[in-house]
């Protein structure tokens, strides 16, 4: 068995991996989706259950993988989501194991993951008031997402953290709230910069929250100074408030990007490994498993695949494309 590694040209390493497990979703937040959803990718084309689980092997047996990250669309609806974990932790019991999720139906399933071996969650909300969240996600379901998190807590899959999007004229305004209200429950809150990854095209640099505004808003009512822990390639920013012991974070993915540092690879869930969320290109390992091929046969594409990996995603950058896949279908 040969090991390697998932580098690329540019010396960094991939060691986290984020594995789409479907593009379908129960929500239909504004800047991910449109309201009508999306052409879901055909069933026969999404890896199985067994494939998932074998590539995972591979990343973890001969390519050094160490976390693995399931996301979508909505990892939840899912069906064999609880296998995937218990599976993947058996085959790798050293893999870090995570999900985000908007926490739908999480209240009901958080015990069973963290038995079959899941680590950790990150949950989407970007708002606490019920119209907010329901103008935001165009469904009304607030309620099932709190009932979630504070499931995922008692589980033990914490350091729950808590990933939120703000938007201009919906939410914008409700930074502080948000923040008051996840330290209260014990939850790790981190803006997001809303990124040009939505299907509908809808993103505009002058149109988002940057995380300037962010901090502006905040220390309007809190003190933020840089938490001590070293950043790695951790994407957000972390900060102490109020002198501590809570932090916020903030991934200032556009204006500030962290491409220098980054340790990620992706995995859709029709099986093209993609080497940044805004690569335009995609390399094959699904036609590889179906074709009778080797694990370490499968290494090799997947090495070959990062090598491609550019310096930046440039979204600042005038000839700037935006990938013709949206966020729900790369992974998240
Ligand atoms: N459905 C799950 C969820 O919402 O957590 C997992 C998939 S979702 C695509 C993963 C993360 O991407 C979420 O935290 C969501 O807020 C974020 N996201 C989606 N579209 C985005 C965009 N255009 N810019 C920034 N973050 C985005
Ligand atoms: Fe669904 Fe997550 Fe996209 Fe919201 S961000 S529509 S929950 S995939």
């Amino acid at each position: 068995m040969t090991t390697r590694s998932l580098d690329d040209r540019y010396g960094r390493v991939a060691t986290d991996l984020r594995v789409s497990l479907t593009d379908r979703c129960n929500l239909r937040c504004s800047y991910c989706m449109p309201a009508e959803g999306l052409d879901w990718l055909p069933d026969d084309s999404v890896l199985t259950d067994d494939e998932v689980v074998r590539l995972v092997r591979i990343g973890a047996d001969l390519l050094g993988i160490q976390e693995v990250r399931f996301t979508g669309g909505e990892p939840l609806v899912r069906r064999g989501l609880v296998d995937i974990v218990r599976r993947s932790h058996e085959v790798a019991p050293h893999l870090d194991l995570s999900l985000t999720t908007n926490a739908l139906g999480l209240a009901r399933t958080a015990g069973t993951l963290a038995a079959a071996g899941l680590d950790r969650v990150n949950v989407s909300l970007d708002s606490i008031r019920p119209e907010t969240f329901a103008a935001i996600t165009r469904r009304d379901r607030l309620q099932d997402v709190l009932a979630g998190l504070e499931a995922a807590r008692d589980a033990g899959l914490g350091p729950v953290k808590i990933n939120a999007v703000l938007m201009r004229g919906h939410n914008d305004d409700q930074a502080a709230e948000l923040l008051r209200w996840a330290i209260a429950e014990g939850y790790h809150l981190r803006f997001i910069e809303q990124m040009p990854l939505d299907a509908q095209h809808g993103w505009s640099r002058d149109g988002m929250v940057t995380a300037d505004e962010i901090f502006g808003r905040l220390e309007k009512e809190f003190v933020l100074t840089p938490a001590a822990e070293p950043r790695g390639s951790a994407p957000a920013e972390l900060f102490s408030v109020d002198g501590g012991p809570a932090t916020v974070g903030v991934i200032a993915s556009v204006t500030r990007p962290f491409c220098g540092d980054c340790d990620r690879v992706r995995l859709t869930a029709d099986g093209q490994v993609r080497n940044c969320l805004f690569a335009r290109e995609e390399s094959d390992l699904r036609g590889a498993l179906r074709g009778g091929a080797t694990d370490e046969e499968i290494a090799d594409r997947w090495v070959v695949a990062m090598r491609g990996k550019r310096a930046g995603h440039g979204i600042d950058d005038p000839t700037f494309l935006q990938p013709d896949r949206p966020m729900s279908a790369i992974g998240g």
